[in-house]
């Protein structure tokens, strides 16, 4: 529980008179956004979904979900999710009170959905009413070499689309009920991962619109929304006027972009970085702060391109750098709107903000 002084206030206050970037932050539970709104986020700018799937109530259904061979399989798991991710997404609507929140859909490494012992395939075996081997070799299929750099992200969405249809009914049903309740609507802005190229998005936010209508439909009621992506890999930056004509808003996911930047396993950098940065090879572990020479160029080139199509095209960022002073900096030349971050560090990002927003006004103004 943050205990936050006058003084405290005060110097948020001065911070805040001068910044040009909002603040948002990354949070998934009740708490975190509760934690963030006290810190003075102005928004959610990442819930990541599969956080919400370890729960224990939960991770049965998720495992049959992602285990059954077949769509109906599939579709009665997801039935059982549906009232937990509307619970979800109603909490983090009510505590965020308007403000904008960012959902993003399913993007788990994949193996981590997978039973893990002989155990569990019993159980999944019973439960899908199938038998041992079958589940073995379902495991066994899905099991990849590079889980980072597999079927994750979109590309799930796109393989089981029930899963996306799932979670996009739980936040508009989740949306109606908040709006009917609190009489105002809140506006989820429903966020793509790991889109490399226009046509999964197209295929993907066809998806999110038909069941947009369905829910609106249903309830005769109607509430605004926004649709957009990640840019978190080098040929999403590099295609982004392509992907900016259907997408909303863009948010730069850094931690994926510098991991495919670099060519360099986020999971596994630490062994060998803090040996680059002292030789000098690096000037910094890019994984804190944004390399402005690589990643930080296509974030520049996805900026433009995007901009070019759509001059307003909402822009953001968050990944851990959103809460690095330095990477703040960069942010605000690149023109972006938004940072977003872990919510004990929107204080430092305001501060941040108000810092990189002064010098790069050249103003001598002291706050
Ligand atoms: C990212 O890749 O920068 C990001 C914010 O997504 P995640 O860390 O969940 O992959
Ligand atoms: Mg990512």
């Amino acid at each position: 529980e943050p205990q936050l002084s006058g003084d405290f206030s005060t110097l948020m206050g001065w911070a805040d008179a001068v910044r040009r970037l909002k603040v948002r932050a990354n949070a998934e539970t009740p708490l975190d956004a509760d934690t963030a709104r006290k810190f003075g986020a102005e928004g959610i700018g990442l819930c990541r979904t599969e956080h919400m799937f370890f729960d224990p109530a939960r991770i049965g259904a998720v495992r049959q979900m992602i285990m059954s061979e077949t769509e109906r399989g599939r579709r009665e798991a997801l039935a059982k999710l549906l009232p937990f991710q509307r619970q979800d997404f109603a909490d983090l609507f009510r505590i965020m009170a308007g403000l904008p929140v960012t959902i993003r859909l399913l993007d788990p490494p994949l193996h981590e959905f997978l039973p893990h012992s002989e155990a569990e395939i019993a159980e999944l075996a019973e439960s899908l009413g199938t038998d041992v081997t079958t589940m073995q070799r379902r495991a066994a299929d899905l099991a990849e070499a590079n889980p980072m750099l597999g079927h994750r992200g979109c590309r799930l969405g796109i393989s089981y689309p029930e899963i996306y249809e799932m979670q996009a009914r739980a936040i508009f049903e989740a949306a109606v009920l908040t709006a009917k309740e609190a009489g105002k609507a809140p506006v989820p802005e429903i966020m793509i991962p790991l889109v490399a190229t226009r046509r999964e998005l197209e295929i993907t936010r066809a998806q999110i619109d038909k069941v947009a209508q369905e829910v609106f439909a249903e309830s005769g009621y109607h509430v605004e929304y926004d649709v957009g992506t990640m840019i978190e890999l080098p040929r999403a930056a590099l295609t982004a006027d392509r992907i900016a004509e259907v997408g909303d808003f863009f948010s730069f996911g850094t931690n994926d972009l510098t991991q495919t930047t670099f060519g360099l396993s986020r999971d596994d950098a630490g062994k060998f970085l803090p040996l680059y940065v002292e030789k000098g090879i690096m000037p910094k572990d890019p994984f804190v702060s944004i390399d402005v020479d690589g990643v930080g160029a296509l974030v520049r080139i996805a900026v433009e391109k995007g901009r070019s199509v759509k001059p307003n095209l909402k822009l953001g960022i968050c990944g851990e750098h959103g809460g690095d002073p330095a990477s703040i900096q960069f942010c605000e030349e690149a023109g972006l709107d938004y940072v977003s971050c872990s919510p004990y560090r929107v204080p430092v990002a305001r501060l941040a903000a108000a810092q990189a927003a002064l010098s790069a006004g050249g103003s001598d103004q002291t706050a």
